[in-house]
């Protein structure tokens, strides 16, 4: 017997399309992931980052800092 639940809904992840599934597991939705996630939010947005398969947390770049 299939037990799946007919009623999961999708969504199209807005950066890549990919489908995804609307579940509470899903912390990353509507995105397939987090790097889809943070590209669209205009984190990767930097050519600077050539996109990998690892998710990377923001850097401090250096930012417009005093610092010297
Ligand atoms: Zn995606």
């Amino acid at each position: 017997m299939n037990k799946q639940n007919p009623k999961t809904t999708t969504v199209n992840c807005p950066t890549c399309s990919k489908t995804v599934e609307w579940t509470g597991a899903n912390e990353y939705r509507p995105f397939c992931s987090k790097r889809c996630k943070l590209i669209d939010f205009g984190e990767w947005a930097t050519e600077k980052h050539s996109i990998a398969g690892d998710p990377v947390f923001l850097e401090d770049e250096e930012l417009d800092g005093p610092i010297q």
